[in-house]
């Protein structure tokens, strides 16, 4: 048996692997990773693999990239971890003032935790709990959009709206009000992004109109809904949303723990549309996807809300026994120290170029139906027909056979349904570009043969 088989055979007999149909692995290898370096992955016998996902979107610079590590490896040295309650420390406070710093306007004050889902649920039940301590104990609803993903965990999955996740979970969940996305996929044929997107706002505004009163915060995905298949929209909804939440007293989540730290081509997708957030949740990128670590950002009505004696009860009382890890949290701050560096969101846009003028030959290939990008996510998304609009049928799997023939090739591209995406990190070169288009181009051929 090869030293690959083994570590596969080991993990098959005790590791339940997160998001996967365990029997597939009768038919479908799994990969067994020895070591990293930049966008490569490596397995037991040399075999390289370019991470064109960035390992589910959090390897933004790489791995094992050297600042990072050196950051590391110094604060392991000083301090491995201690609790956020009663207690404080040097990286959690720094990353805290900086965090506040590149946020937009008005985000003052950093909670932890240490993973995306934790995050929302975090957000979620500080604004309810906001209104609670207002006064308004009715307001305990949440209005979401559909095509959402927020997390798993029960309150970030009820919010979320990819069936996929969400249905075999349904008794457990409770229910959000649910509006039409502003996707731009679903925009009539020669109809702008802005103006589909600013149609589709009539959605939310008439819920808003309807609900307001039992509504605590309205949760997106600014600019692109990443599970749901890297839908898009035009910031102008960001814009109308923030003006609508203001006017009609309910708080405005912005979930940018996949988009956050550049993925866009700005810090913050909320940067397009220049708007404030009352609460932003961070993870992913944040930690340049070394460590796991969340933040919830927001701003001084939202914190005084909570600040009392302790015999009113208004605290926040959550906790994570990880919230705040100074690991996490000095990996956090060497990752804002590279985008100090550099100009990381320049090199981006080249680099984005390169990615679109390698891709684009496909708008005329007869599966594709769409390619849209926003800053480093690029997406093709494919049809069984695409005049008709007809998609494959997920059974079909052919996303499936993209990333079979992308790990023949050494290229890790994890298709979302009918949806090839690349999502790479930052730190790639244009000649990685090519190699990493050309597989996706390849695969594409490959799983639309029949
Ligand atoms: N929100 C968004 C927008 C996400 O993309 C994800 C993860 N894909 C999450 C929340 C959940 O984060 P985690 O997987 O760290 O719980």
């Amino acid at each position: 048996m090869t030293l690959n088989q083994t570590w596969m055979q080991r993990s098959l007999a005790h590791v339940w692997h997160p998001c996967t149909q365990m029997k597939d692995h009768e038919w479908l290898p799994l990969v067994p990773v020895k070591s990293a370096e930049g966008v490569w992955l490596e397995d037991f016998e040399g075999k390289r693999y370019l991470d064109a996902v960035s390992s589910w979107w959090t390897s933004i610079f790489g791995h094992r990239h050297p600042h990072i590590v050196m950051r590391l490896k110094e604060q392991l040295d000083r301090l491995d971890h201690v609790l956020l309650g009663g207690f404080t420390h040097e990286p959690a406070v720094v990353l805290a003032e900086k965090l506040c710093a590149i946020a937009p306007k008005g985000l003052t004050r950093c909670f932890y935790a240490d993973n995306g889902s934790s995050a929302v649920e975090v957000a979620l039940k500080i604004s309810a709990h906001y209104w609670r301590n207002l006064g308004q104990p009715r307001k305990t609803k949440y209005i979401s959009l559909t095509n959402a993903y927020h997390g798993e965990t029960l309150g970030a999955l009820a919010v979320g709206g990819t069936r996929l996740y969400r249905d075999a979970y349904a008794p457990l969940l409770m229910q959000p009000i649910q509006v039409p996305s502003p996707d731009c996929f679903d925009r009539a044929p020669g109809e702008a992004w802005e103006d589909h997107t600013r149609r589709r706002f009539r959605h939310m505004e008439e819920a808003l109109e309807r609900h307001a009163g039992e509504v605590a915060a309205v949760i997106v995905e600014p600019l692109v809904q990443c599970a749901g298949g890297m839908r898009m929209y035009h910031p102008i909804y960001l814009r109308l949303l923030r003006e609508a939440c203001s006017r009609h007293g309910v708080h405005l989540i912005a979930d940018e723990i996949a988009v956050g730290f550049g993925r866009t081509g700005r810090m913050f997708a909320c940067d397009w549309a220049g708007i404030t957030p009352d609460l932003m949740c961070l993870s992913k990128g944040l930690t340049g996807g070394t460590l796991p670590l969340s933040a919830v950002l927001c701003g001084d009505t939202i914190y005084e809300a909570f600040y009392d004696d302790y015999a009113s009860y208004k605290a926040f009382l959550h906790s994570h026994s990880f919230s705040g890890n100074p690991l996490g949290c000095a990996a956090a701050l060497a990752t804002l120290e590279l985008f100090e560096q550099s100009d990381v969101h320049s090199a981006n846009r080249r680099l984005a170029a390169l990615m679109w003028g390698a891709m684009t030959g496909l708008s005329s290939h007869r599966n594709v139906i769409d390619i849209r990008q926003q800053g480093m996510i690029l997406a093709v998304e494919l049809a069984k027909n695409p005049r008709k609009r007809e998609p494959y049928p997920a059974e079909e799997r052919r996303g499936l056979r993209v990333y079979r023939h992308g790990l023949e090739r050494g290229v890790l591209l994890r298709p979302l349904g009918n949806v090839v995406y690349l999502m790479p990190p930052y730190t790639i070169t244009p000649e990685q570009i090519v190699t990493m288009c050309e597989a996706a181009i390849e695969g594409i051929e490959v799983a639309t043969r029949d």
